[in-house]
């Protein structure tokens, strides 16, 4: 089969709610994947973050694949070995009493939602159905109805309605509009990604993140981090909020607590909160079983013994100053933290960022446009100084030759 082959199977037999770049993958290890014609690429979109361990971790693959032949999967209906273990041990790790497991990252922002306003109505005394959660403009937390309701993007909310209510936006990076919105007695918790990942790595201004907080402590309203994109190495430090030294009341992780291989999302909080829920009241069939177990724990043993938030702050700045030197008056702005950075594209003509991205393709490197001028760079944390460099001169060599 040519790649052009498979493009038109997967156009014609599956949904079209994506808009993949024209390449076919096959096989992928460390920083880098094959297409079907064996043709290397540098992938430096890692899956959204969810591959900051690199392709095929060996360590991850082998927990994986011992626990596929033990036991994959109980339901909750019944305690499983592997799952205390896990709790135990990603509860000390973040440092908080209790963990929720779910699957994907939409789910974790559903259940810290759910979390959030039966906190409200046990603990704060909110009256049923009153409670409202502020959340800024520009978020990006998933797909689903709930989710989409809080997004202010017209692709991800428009012709989806009607919408769940219950939610406040306010501009991201607005400490005044936040102040002004926390005045409503209603409010029970502040939603935020400590750097909108989607929305075109948009970093908040230092100080930010730790001002949100002492105002939402202030103010009795949970603190609630969106970490799926952010957390586990990505930025520099374990969690993105560590470099305001911001302890959220309620975490949401994901993408990467499976290091790429298997869909592990989670919710962390103290027992005041999270003891809010009561059995029946949340939950998953596949959350929390044995296989995301041993995987997660596999991941963030990888994280730490490898050193990746280390890697990631030192090879972020030798990666920004690289991009930096790149001649071109086709860059308007670069920006990030650790190793999740993004490139403002000028548009030239009728050219935007997808051509570069297509152009970045033929010349070995995978990146992906988000909206129409941005592109994310966001390469495994496992790469070397040696290969952020050639990794860097693909980048030089695209844009200075368009
Ligand atoms: N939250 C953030 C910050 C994300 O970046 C994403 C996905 O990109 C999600 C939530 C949703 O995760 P998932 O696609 O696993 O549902």
């Amino acid at each position: 089969m040519k790649p052009t082959d498979y493009i038109n199977r997967e156009d014609l037999y599956g949904a079209h709610n994506y808009h993949p770049l024209p390449v076919v993958l096959d096989r992928g290890e460390g920083v880098f994947v094959w297409d079907v014609e064996g043709k290397r690429y540098f992938d430096f979109l890692s899956a959204y973050s969810a591959v900051n361990q690199g392709h095929c971790h060996p360590r991850i693959i082998k927990a994986l694949v011992e626990q596929a032949s033990r036991l994959t999967l109980t339901s909750r209906a019944f305690y499983a070995a592997a799952l205390g273990e896990y709790e135990e041990y990603i509860t000390k790790y973040f440092g908080y009493d209790k963990v929720l497991p779910m699957n994907t990252g939409a789910e974790g922002d559903e259940t810290a939602l759910k979390l959030c306003r039966k906190w409200a109505y046990t603990k704060k005394g909110i009256a049923e159905n009153e409670a409202k959660i502020i959340v800024c403009e520009g978020n990006f937390h998933g797909r689903t109805i709930t989710v989409v309701s809080m997004s202010t993007d017209p692709d991800s909310y428009g012709g989806f309605g009607p919408f769940t209510p219950g939610f406040i936006k306010i501009p991201y990076n607005d400490i005044p509009a936040l102040k002004l919105a926390l005045l409503d007695p209603n409010v029970a918790g502040f939603l935020v990604e400590p750097i909108q990942g989607e929305a075109g790595v948009f970093v908040p201004d230092e100080g930010y993140l730790k001002t949100a907080f002492d105002l939402c402590k202030e103010n009795n309203v949970l603190f609630i981090a969106d970490e799926v994109q952010t957390g586990i190495a990505r930025t520099g430090k374990l969690l993105a909020c560590d470099h305001e030294q911001v302890r959220p009341d309620v975490l949401i992780l994901g993408k990467a607590l499976s290091g790429g291989v298997y869909p592990i999302s989670a919710v962390l909080a103290d027992n005041d909160i999270m003891l809010c829920i009561k059995p029946g009241e949340h939950g998953s069939t596949f959350g929390g079983n044995p296989m995301a177990a041993k995987v997660a724990i596999a991941a963030l043993e990888v994280i730490k013994d490898e050193k990746l938030a280390e890697n990631a702050e030192r090879l972020g700045k030798i990666f920004r100053a690289e991009l930096l030197n790149i001649k071109s008056d086709r860059i308007e702005l670069i920006r990030g933290k650790g190793l999740l950075n993004a490139v403002i594209i000028r548009p030239k003509g009728s050219q935007t960022a997808w051509d570069v991205c297509i152009a970045l393709k033929e010349n070995g490197l995978l990146a992906k446009p988000t909206h129409d001028h941005i592109i994310r760079f966001a390469p495994p944390l496992v790469i070397t100084e040696e290969q952020i460099m050639e990794a860097a001169a693909i980048i030089r060599k695209t844009i200075e030759g368009m």
